[in-house]
């Protein structure tokens, strides 16, 4: 099976041979070295500011979306969310859950958010503002400057999650004046899911440190606490912890972060151009490099998905809910080629002579 989902995505072999040894005993100097690189080289990619912190939680990206939003806002804040699709929707989940007062900018699925939009909610009195950097699930990547500038303006924490657009859009934490970025093991980090992790600002450190939150678990003070050596306040997922540290050790010598980004790019573009000719069409106003959202015209995309995963051996990604049958993605980010590419081009376009994608 050749794997174009957004998550769990395709590995390297270093990191798939971490997964079949044993997995070592962690309250040890030997595994704390481990994690303190894992902070520091995660640090650099979202190019954090020097005092900036990261903790790795054991639990999905969700896990890390809801550890952020407890831990840095309550009932006295008041929350703007972008609202585009699925995951953006949870963002909101996550605040009534909590009862954390809030305020969604709904998106039509496939639109971008537009400076008008954002100026409609100024001087509102709100005080925290969260985005999924790319919602993977209409494949449309918001502009972090944009988002940046009117959280300073108004003065607004801002969390970002970046979990399928981490090492694979341009973001820089400092530059956008992020006080969070979130993103996950089994997306562009490319390793087994299982892993989330939290960057925090100094100012979102601070905040966190002054304020109580109801949860044991998701308690970042702790995680915080004991990350200053290392640790973990919990048995993390201790081997794909190790294969993140060697997944990192990868991108840093392979050119870092930016050599990152220009690979999955050349992917994606190399793929959009393939398909150019095909009865398909790219249906977001503003693309990611992690994922390029297809619409059928004709057909239903469903059917095309568990086709292609039946009778071509490789995995695209379907879309849930009133999109089921009508978008699915391709993933351009985990261990791909540009060979992988051509195989799923002459797929589809092989679907395209069967009379099935039409
Ligand atoms: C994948 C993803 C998540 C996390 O989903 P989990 O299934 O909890 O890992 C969150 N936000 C975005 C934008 C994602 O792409």
């Amino acid at each position: 099976m050749i794997n174009f989902t957004v998550g769990p995505v395709q590995s390297s072999e270093k990191v798939r041979m971490i997964g079949a040894e044993n997995v070592p005993y962690f309250r040890t100097p030997e595994f704390s070295a481990v994690m303190l690189e894992n902070e520091k080289l995660i640090k650099e990619f979202a190019g954090a500011e020097e005092n900036a912190r990261a903790v790795f939680i054991t639990g999905s990206g969700t896990a890390s979306m809801e550890a952020s939003v407890i831990n840095m806002f309550g009932k006295e804040d008041k929350l703007l969310i972008v609202n585009g699709g699925s995951f953006g929707a949870r963002f909101v989940e996550i605040c009534e859950i909590h009862e954390i007062p809030h305020t969604a900018i709904m998106l039509e699925h496939g639109k971008k958010l537009t400076q008008d939009m954002l100026d409609n909610y100024r001087g509102q009195g709100f005080t925290g503002f969260l985005v999924n950097l790319h919602e993977t699930s209409t494949g449309v990547l918001y502009d972090a400057d944009m988002i940046g500038r009117f959280c300073r303006e108004e003065g607004l924490l801002l969390v970002v999650d970046a979990i399928s657009a981490f090492l694979a859009d341009q973001f820089n934490m400092a530059q956008v004046g992020a006080d969070i970025m979130i993103t996950g093991s089994q997306k562009a980090l490319a390793c087994p899911p299982g892993i989330s992790l939290i960057v925090m600002s100094e100012r979102a450190v601070s905040r966190i440190e002054s304020r109580k939150v109801s949860s044991l678990y998701f308690d970042l003070k702790s995680a915080l606490k004991n990350a200053e050596r290392g640790q973990t306040p919990f048995t993390p997922a201790v081997g794909t912890l190790l294969q993140i540290n060697a997944r990192l050790k990868e991108i840093k010598e392979s050119g870092g972060v930016e050599a990152e980004h220009k690979k999955i790019a050349a992917l994606a573009a190399d793929f959009r151009e393939r398909i150019a000719d095909l009865p398909l069409d790219i249906c977001s106003e503003s693309l990611s490099n992690a994922v390029t959202p297809l619409a059928v015209r004709n057909c239903s995309a469903y059917d095309i998905f568990m086709i292609i995963k039946d009778e071509y051996d490789m995995w695209i990604c379907p879309n849930g809910g009133d999109m089921r049958d009508k978008i699915f993605r391709v993933g351009h980010i985990g261990c791909l080629t540009v060979e992988d590419n051509k195989k799923l081009s002459d797929a589809l376009h092989d679907l395209v002579k069967r009379n099935i994608l039409k």
